[in-house]
Order: C-alpha cells, then structure tokens, then sequence
C-alpha cells in the first residue's frame, strides 16, 4: 500500500498500519516530514458538545463528524500510548476538548521510513491513502490569497481522485484561515502562529476602497472573517482599532509592525474611520487548508458520485471534504481520525 503524504494523517495511518501487520510505502513530496502539522499549535481538538459542532460547521457530512467527535478520544490516548507526551492535558478552550503536543516531538516519533521528495504517482495497483493535505496552495494562488501552510498541498490528491472517478463534497472554495499582516510584512513559517491577527471581531473592517464590511457578528474562531476577507480583492482590508480593541490587539499589532507590516494612525487613510479610531493595520486572508475536498465514508474510502467506494482508494486528513463545512473544526482531528480509520479498513 502507498500512502501519500507525511503530514498529520499520512504519519498516523503508516504507523497504525505497521501495528496492524501492514507494510506501507509513505510517500512525500516535500523536504521534510510533518506537513503542515509541524508549522501548526497541534492542538488536537473536538467541540465538547455535539450540537456545537454541528451547529458550527452545519453544512457537513453528519456522519463523518459523528465519526471525529466519536472517535477522537480513543485516538488520542492511542497517540499517547506510542509515547508523545502531551504539552497540554485539554486545550484551555471551555468549547472544546483534546490535546495539544509539540509538533517536532510528534513528528519525530512517527516519521518513519518516510521517502523524501518523492510525490504521488499518477498510476498505481497498490491501495492508495491520500492525505497530501488538500490543496491550499492552489487556492490561494488562485484567489491571490497568502498561503499560511506547508507548501508542497497543491492538490494532488484531490486531481488523482477525480481522474478515477471520485465525487466531491460541497465547499470547494471555503478554507480555514487567519488574517496575516498583508505585505510587505515579511512573514517565515515560524511566524505563521505569533503574526496571526487574531482579534477581528474588536475591530471594525474596511475594504481598500474605505466600504466597511465588518461582519454583524464574527465567531470565537473568527474564521469566518478570514473567509469573508478572502471574497475581497487580492484578500486584503483594514482593521481599525478603538482604545478597546486595542486592549485585545495591542500584542498582536506590535508584532505586525516589527515584522514590516503597514500600521497606520486612521487619519492617514484615504477613508473616514469611526470617530475614536486609534490603529489601522493592513491585513490579508491567509489560508491555511481547505474543507471541501474527495468525497469519503466513515471507513475513509473514496467514493464515487452513486456512493460507491472506489477500490483501493483512500483520502485521509484534510484531502477528504465535508468534515468542517460551513464552519470550523480540528484539522488535526479529521487527519487522526481519518488516517485511522484508513490503516483499519486496508487491514481488514
Ligand atoms: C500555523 C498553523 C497552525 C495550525 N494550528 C492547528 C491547531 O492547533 N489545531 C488543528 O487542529 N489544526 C491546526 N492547523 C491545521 C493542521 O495543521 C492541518 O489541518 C493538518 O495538518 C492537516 O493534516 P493533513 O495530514 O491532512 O495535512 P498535512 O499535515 O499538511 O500533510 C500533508 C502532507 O502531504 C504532502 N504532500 C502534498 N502533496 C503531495 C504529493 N503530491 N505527494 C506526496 N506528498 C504530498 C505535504 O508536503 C505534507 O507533508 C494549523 C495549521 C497551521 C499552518
């Protein structure tokens, strides 16, 4: 069997396979092992509460979802039990519950075996898992948007699932995001966690041209304002501050201006602010992974437009869609429990 990708759920479902007597091939296009799970908090997480999953990310495959929000914490404690200690017992959200690691320690443990600089093969007779993490790269290039992920996802997975006759989930075009200091703030993968502007919803937004679009209501994850931010031009707005705001993004504002982002009084813009605005930073849509993507059932296999799986073909992580539609979830999560539940059907 071939798995492709090193990241989150190719990592986990070769070792999972080996457990099960397998004896995979993992396949990586990139340099390094760990995907984008090694540039990530590796927070591995699920909503405490079915409804708010469902009620976030209302447009998904219920089933999948059942599966993650299911599933989720047999695999971490089976994570744990390979020997990666947790850096936090629960993840300091009251919403959500699971498990953050170190993700170098958590790469190192499970990069086994891993065959460098050695993309997908566009034919094979063995049983393949996809898990090349979906196709970021593509989309943002596409919209013009910053990648804030691994940059090897460009949709490899997705383009050999549709060669053999896949079907895809609805939202192709969402994609889990944040807002980036745009450029020329100078932006390397270690900052992709430290320059996030992560305190949208205390600003208000305006479009380039001086439109406000502040959303009437943005979530705790504030992922739909990057998505909405990623509708404008080249994905780019303003935040502006108030004094309040800036309690919030004080922090955050500093470090966009240290790493060369535009942060300006409001009075310099070409547009009237609210009265009392104190900071405008210049920001853009990063995107971090895509939602939409090949279509799976709960046993990972890919499906075909009548439900049927197509023989020997997998997708785990987030090359398999419908898991966070509409809304917000754990990418880990759906790589964990995908990539499980992958190594378990081939070993069946
Ligand atoms: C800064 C940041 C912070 C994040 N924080 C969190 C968090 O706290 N919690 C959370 O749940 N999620 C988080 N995420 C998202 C999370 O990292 C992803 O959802 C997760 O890594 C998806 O797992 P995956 O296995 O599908 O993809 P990845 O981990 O990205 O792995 C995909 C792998 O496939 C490889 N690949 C691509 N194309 C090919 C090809 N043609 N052939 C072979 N290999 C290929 C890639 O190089 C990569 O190694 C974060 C991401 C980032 C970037």
């Amino acid at each position: 069997m071939l798995i492709a990708g090193a990241g989150m759920a190719g990592l986990v479902c070769a070792a999972r396979a080996r457990e099960l007597g397998l004896r995979p091939r993992l396949l990586e296009k990139g340099t390094r092992p760990g995907g984008s799970m090694l540039l990530s908090s590796c927070v591995v997480w699920r909503h405490l509460e079915w409804e708010d999953f469902r009620d976030e990310c209302p447009a998904g495959d219920e089933r999948l979802q059942r599966l993650v929000w299911e599933r989720l914490d047999d695999a971490l404690a089976w994570l744990v039990s390979l020997g990666v200690e947790p850096v936090w017992d629960d993840t300091e959200n009251p919403r959500t519950t699971g498990k953050r690691f170190d993700p170098r320690a958590l790469t190192a443990l499970l990069a086994r075996d891993v065959e460098l600089e050695t993309p997908l093969p566009a034919n094979s007779a063995e049983p393949i898992v996809l898990a090349t993490g979906g196709f970021a790269k593509r989309l943002a290039d596409e919209h013009g948007l910053l990648l804030r992920a691994n940059p090897w996802s460009d949709g490899a997975g997705l383009d050999l699932g549709l060669a053999r006759g896949a079907a895809v989930t609805t939202g192709l075009d969402e994609f889990y995001g944040r807002a980036m200091p745009a450029p020329p703030a100078r932006i390397v993968e270690e900052d992709f966690v430290p320059l996030s502007q992560l305190y949208g919803r205390w600003a208000r937004v305006f479009a380039e041209g001086g439109t406000e679009i502040t959303p009437a209501s943005v979530s705790w994850s504030e992922n739909d304002l990057a998505q909405a931010l990623g509708r404008q031009p080249r994905g780019r707005a303003w935040y502006v501050l108030d004094d309040e705001g800036l309690v919030h993004a004080q922090e955050r504002v500093d470090a966009a201006r240290a790493a060369g982002g535009t942060v300006v009084d409001p009075a310099e813009l070409p547009f009237e602010t609210p009265p009392g605005s104190r900071a405008a930073v210049h920001v853009a849509a990063a995107v971090t992974h895509t939602i939409g993507g090949l279509r799976v059932d709960t046993r990972a296999r890919v499906l075909a437009a009548d439900g049927s799986p197509l023989d020997g073909l997998y997708a785990a992580g987030v090359d398999a869609g419908g898991v966070a539609t509409g809304g917000y979830a754990s990418g880990l999560s759906q790589a964990l429990v995908l990539g499980l539940a992958a190594a378990e059907d081939l070993a069946r």
